[in-house]
C-alpha cells in the first residue's frame, strides 16, 4: 500500500485495502493524465467539493505549494444566492455557473467528477466512485476508487433536513441547478395545464397554488421571484388565467420569516407579502406532505393547535440544513464528534476526533466547536451565583447572558438567539429559581447556537480564505479563523431588505433591489457570468421572461 501511494507514474495502481465492511479491492489513482505529473516534492491537498468553500480555497491558495485535486459530481461552481431567480428565468442558469476546471487551473489542479463516499483515515485516502450520464441504472460504466492525500479539505456542503415530516418525495428542493430547472419546468407545466379547456376550476386553482414550507431566505426569495413573474408575465401572457387563481403560500414555524434578521425587517417583508398577496401562515409545522396538500399544524393564540391542509400544484421544501449521508458516515467514524447537523471542527477548522489533524472542514458542512464558552460556561455560573447556593434566580441568569454577549464574539443573530432562552423556559417549575446543575441543557443549548456559524456562502467563503492561508503559511498556523459578519441581504420581489455590520438597514425601495443586484455582480468569480448577469437582466427588462418549456 505504502509502495503504491508514494509511486508517481501515470499508472491506477491495485491495493488490497481493509475498508469498512472488509477489504476493498480498489485502485489508488494518483493523477489521471501524462502532461498532468504530479510533482514528488509537494503533498497532496485533496478538495472534496467544487462549491463556495472549495472555490474560496482554490482562489486564495499559494499556486505553487500542492498538488492539488479536486472532486466534486458537478464540475462547475454554483452562484447559489441568485438560485432563485433561476427558478422563473429571471436569470438562466448557465449565468450561475463557473466551470470549476477554469477555477482550479490557477493552482494547476485536476479534477474528477465524481462523488467521494468515505474516507479512510488510518491510510489516507478518500474512497470515491464516479457520476455522470455514462454510468448505466445498473451501475455499470461506474468506476470505484482511492485517492490518496496528504491534507484532505471536506467542503461538501449539505442536505435539507426532513423533521421527520413524511411525503417529501412530493416536493421540490432548492439546492442545485437542476433543482432549480426542475422548479421551473414544474411551474410552466402547471400553468400551460391549468389554461387547457379540460381543467375544472378546481384542478386550476390547485395546480397554481405555490406553497414554499420554511420562512427562511430561501423560501421567502423564491416566493418573491414567483411573485414577480405573476404580475410581470404571466398576467401578460395567459390572459385566460384568473388572478384569484394563483396563490403563494409561504409556511413557517417560528412567528416571523427571515428571522435571522433584524425584526424590523422581518415584519416589513411579512407586511410587503401580504400586500402583494403572498400568504404568510406562521406558527405552524408542516406534519405530512400527500400527494395533493400539505397538512399542518397551527398554533393559536391560544396555544392550541389545529389541523389544516393546503393544496398545492407545487411544492417547495426548504426548512433548513442538515449532514450529508458521507458527512454522516465520517462523522459516526470519528467518534468524539456529537453534532446534529455537522461536524465538529477546532477553530483552526480541524475535524476533531482526526490523529493527525489532516483533515479540515468547512461551509455548510461543518461547524466550529467553541472551547472558549465551553471552557469557561462553569466559571460564569459560579461567579454569577452570589448566594452560592447552586441556584440562579432571573437577575443572575441574566448576568450570564449579558456576560457571554460582552465577552464571546457574538453576531447578532447568536445575540437574538442567546436572548430566545429565556429565564422562564428552564424555571419549568416556577419556583423563581433555576438549579444550576440542570442547567447542562442550557449549556448546551447556548453552546450551540453561540458557537454555530450560519450556513452561508459568506462563512464559507471566508473560511476558505482562512483555510488556504493556513495551509500554506507557516506564521498563519497560530491564527484561529474569525467570523466577520458583513450583513445579510434577501430579495422580496422588485426591491429587498438587508442588514449591514456597520449598523446600516436597507429596508425596501427600488434602490435596494438595485444595491442587492449590484452586491452579487460584484461577488461573481468571473467576468463571463458577470456579463451573462447584465445581459440576463437587460432581457428580462426588454422582452420579459422566457416563457418555453424546454
Ligand atoms: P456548497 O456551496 O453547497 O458546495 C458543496 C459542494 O460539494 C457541491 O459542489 C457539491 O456538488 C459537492 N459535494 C456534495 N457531496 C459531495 C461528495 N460526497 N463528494 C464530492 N463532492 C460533493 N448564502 C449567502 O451567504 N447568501 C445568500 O444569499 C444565499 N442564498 C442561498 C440561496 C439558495 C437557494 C441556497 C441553496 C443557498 C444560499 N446560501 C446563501 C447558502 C450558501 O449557498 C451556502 O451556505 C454555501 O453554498 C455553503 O458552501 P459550501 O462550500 O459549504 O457548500
Amino acid at each position: 500500500l505504502e509502495e503504491a501511494r508514494g509511486a508517481h507514474e501515470q499508472v491506477h495502481f491495485l491495493a488490497l485495502h481493509p475498508g469498512r465492511g472488509g477489504a476493498k479491492n480498489l485502485p489508488i489513482v494518483t493523477h489521471q493524465l501524462d502532461d498532468q505529473v504530479e510533482d514528488q516534492e509537494k503533498p497532496r491537498l485533496v478538495i472534496i467539493g467544487s462549491g463556495w468553500g472549495a472555490v474560496s480555497v482554490l482562489r486564495n491558495l499559494d499556486k505553487d505549494k500542492y498538488n492539488v485535486t479536486v472532486i466534486s459530481p458537478n464540475n462547475y461552481f454554483l452562484f447559489t444566492p441568485l438560485l432563485p431567480c433561476a427558478t422563473v428565468g429571471t436569470n438562466e442558469p448557465r449565468s450561475l455557473l463557473e466551470p470549476i476546471r477554469k477555477i482550479a487551473a490557477r493552482v494547476r489542479g485536476h479534477f474528477l467528477e465524481a462523488q467521494a463516499i468515505d474516507v479512510d483515515i488510518e491510510n489516507k485516502l478518500v474512497e470515491v466512485k464516479s457520476t455522470g450520464s455514462v454510468i448505466n441504472e445498473d451501475g455499470t460504466g461506474e468506476d470505484h476508487f482511492y485517492v490518496p492525500y496528504d491534507q484532505l479539505v471536506l467542503s461538501v456542503g449539505a442536505t435539507s433536513i426532513t423533521h421527520g415530516v413524511s411525503g417529501l418525495q412530493n416536493t421540490h428542493q432548492l439546492k442545485t441547478v437542476q433543482d432549480a430547472m426542475a422548479i421551473r419546468r414544474k411551474v410552466m407545466e402547471n400553468v400551460e395545464k391549468a389554461c387547457l379547456p379540460t381543467t375544472t376550476p378546481e384542478q386550476r386553482k390547485q395546480l397554481l397554488s405555490f406553497v414554499c414550507c420554511g420562512g427562511g431566505p430561501t423560501s421567502v426569495e423564491f416566493a418573491a421571484e414567483l411573485f414577480d413573474w405573476i404580475n410581470e408575465d404571466l398576467v401578460k401572457w395567459f390572459p385566460k388565467l384568473l388572478r384569484e387563481d394563483v396563490s403563494v403560500t409561504i409556511i413557517q414555524s417560528r412567528d416571523h420569516i427571515l428571522n435571522m434578521f433584524d425584526v424590523q425587517i422581518s415584519e416589513y417583508a411579512e407586511k410587503r407579502f401580504k400586500r402583494e398577496n403572498i400568504n404568510v401562515i406562521t406558527n405552524a409545522r408542516v406534519q405530512r406532505i400527500e400527494g395533493d396538500r400539505v397538512v399542518y399544524k397551527y398554533k393559536g393564540n391560544d396555544h392550541q393547535e389545529e389541523e389544516h391542509s393546503i393544496p398545492y400544484g407545487l411544492c417547495l421544501w426548504s426548512t433548513g440544513i442538515a449532514m450529508t449521508p458521507f458527512v454522516q458516515s465520517l462523522s459516526e467514524k470519528l467518534g468524539i464528534q456529537n453534532h446534529r447537523r455537522a461536524l465538529l471542527t477546532d477553530e483552526f477548522l480541524r475535524v476533531k476526533g482526526v490523529p493527525d489533524m489532516s483533515i479540515f472542514a468547512l461551509g455548510d458542512c461543518a461547524t466550529i466547536e467553541n472551547p472558549k464558552l465551553i471552557e469557561h460556561i462553569e466559571e460564569i455560573f459560579e461567579n454569577a451565583d452570589k448566594n452560592k447556593d447552586g441556584q440562579l434566580n432571573n437577575e443572575e441568569f441574566n448576568t450570564v447572558i449579558t456576560y457571554i454577549k460582552k465577552k464571546f464574539p457574538l453576531t447578532r443573530q447568536h445575540c437574538e438567539k442567546l436572548e430566545e432562552r429565556a429565564f422562564d423556559k428552564y424555571d419549568q417549575d416556577h419556583s423563581g429559581t433555576i438549579e444550576i446543575q440542570e442547567l447542562g441543557k442550557f449549556l448546551r443549548d447556548i453552546d450551540r447556537k453561540v458557537t454555530q456559524l450560519p450556513a452561508t456562502a459568506q462563512v464559507a467563503s471566508q473560511q476558505g480564505e482562512y483555510l488556504a492561508k493556513y495551509l500554506t503559511k507557516e506564521d498563519n498556523k497560530n491564527n484561529p479563523f474569525i467570523y466577520r459578519h458583513l450583513g445579510t441581504l434577501a430579495y422580496l420581489g422588485n426591491t429587498a431588505v438587508g442588514e449591514f455590520s456597520w449598523g446600516y438597514k436597507m429596508i425596501g425601495g427600488l434602490y435596494s433591489m438595485y444595491l442587492w443586484r449590484s452586491v452579487y455582480w460584484s461577488e461573481q468569480v468571473s467576468t463571463r457570468t458577470r456579463m451573462n448577469l447584465s445581459l440576463d437582466w437587460t432581457k428580462r427588462a426588454l422582452f420579459g421572461r422566457d416563457i418555453s418549456i424546454v
